[in-house]
């Protein structure tokens, strides 16, 4: 069954102009596992784009031998919004021009309307329950009547993937190693993930994602829905999770191809594509809380100068960055940003950059939890 690949249109925000994604399947609709993947929700994070720019090749090849045995979902890019957003000559893509929203917050919360429509049809068979919840959940996202093009284009995808198995959202960092975010709920799945991929950090929400991030709102469906339902069997039936691919500047076809190799292997080895994934490398990092996350943030305006790179392993204490008082006349005159914990310093931003207070200037996977961070998502910007 050759690769399908579809044009859906989004509402047009001005006349005359229309915005459109473009969608590939693989594999028979309904067939399992369902993979959705899609890369650059945030527009100017292209590293995912490069891996899923190699990955469709790979799986067009599959195709052709008959080795696809579940259902794929690939959106290569799937914010024509953002890729829009040219300003002073520089791509920005991180927020939408009319209303500021991130483009990865609010997404579509189901699980209310998916209550309302099963809670009278629950049963004992666990499996029933999950197909229920999945035909509930699509029903739901077609039932949404947008009122814009961004609420059009957040239904859209939501549409696409909230009865997947597993659901991959591409992202990258400014200067960052790969690293993921999960939901407590997915530790195990994530495991075989983070190896295959080779990430050097992988944290996790306790006990799911509360902010509706994409990857968010799709992996805690099922758990919304288990809180309010505790008396029938319903199963975390999907997982969901947020890759980081390294740095914005980190998109070369070596990097792509190898990351896309990484996917390959992980498809193959939750029976998605049919063959021999291997054995699982050993995971390259510990898998920690998001409370043991420290994040460094600018106490001052000034100039940024960084210590460490990324994926350096840090100890309490050490100096990660300074600030730089640039009309103080004195070398001497910066700021030290220190870490909180022991931990793999998996994010920062660029030397040189101005820094005003309040900026998000670093991030450190610790394995122990921080007073001070406990009940923060660490999604600040
Ligand atoms: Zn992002």
């Amino acid at each position: 069954m050759a690769r399908r690949r579809e044009r859906i249109a989004l509402m047009s925000n001005s006349p005359g102009t229309e915005r459109y994604l473009t969608v590939y399947r693989y594999g028979r609709a309904g067939a399992r596992p369902k993979v959705y993947m899609q890369a650059a929700i945030h527009a100017n994070e292209l590293p995912g784009v490069m891996a899923l720019h190699h990955l469709l090749p790979m799986l067009d090849k599959a195709d052709a031998l008959g080795r696809i045995k579940g259902e794929i979902v690939v959106v290569p890019s799937c914010n024509p919004i953002g890729f829009s957003q040219f300003m002073n000559a520089q791509h920005l893509g991180r927020y939408h021009f009319l209303g500021r929203d991130n483009f990865n917050r609010n997404h579509y919360d189901l699980s209310q309307e998916v209550a309302a429509s099963v809670k009278d049809r629950l049963g004992r068979d666990a499996a029933a329950n999950v197909a229920l919840i999945r035909a509930a959940a699509i029903a739901a996202a077609k039932a949404i009547r947008p009122g814009s093009e961004i609420a059009d284009w957040r239904r859209t995808l939501i549409g696409l993937s909230i009865d997947s198995d597993i659901v991959l959202d591409l992202h990258c960092d400014q200067i960052a190693a790969l690293h993921l975010f999960i939901s407590a709920k997915d530790i195990e799945p994530a495991r075989a993930l983070a190896a295959d991929l080779g990430v050097e950090a992988c944290m996790y929400n306790e006990p799911w994602p509360a902010a509706l991030t994409f990857s968010g709102v799709n992996g805690a469906l099922w758990p919304r829905l288990q809180e309010m339902f505790p008396d029938y069997p319903i199963p975390q039936a999907c997982f969901s999770t947020t890759i980081e691919y390294r740095g914005q500047g980190d998109v070369t076809d070596q990097t792509g191809r190898e990351d896309a190799a990484s996917l390959y292997r992980f498809l193959v080895r939750r029976g998605v594509v049919r063959g021999k994934a291997g054995k699982p490398a050993r995971l390259k990092c510990a898998i920690t809380p998001i409370a043991g996350m420290d994040v460094g943030y600018a106490p001052r305006a000034g100039m940024l100068t960084y210590l460490k790179g990324p994926g350096a392993r840090v100890r309490k204490g050490e100096v990660v960055c300074e600030i730089v008082d640039p009309l103080a006349g004195d070398p001497r005159k910066r700021v030290a940003l220190k870490s909180a914990t022991d931990g793999v310093l998996f994010s920062r931003r660029q030397n040189g950059l101005l820094v005003h207070p309040g900026m998000v200037l670093f991030r450190i996977a610790g394995e122990k939890r921080l007073r001070h961070r406990i009940g923060k998502s660490g999604l600040d910007d």
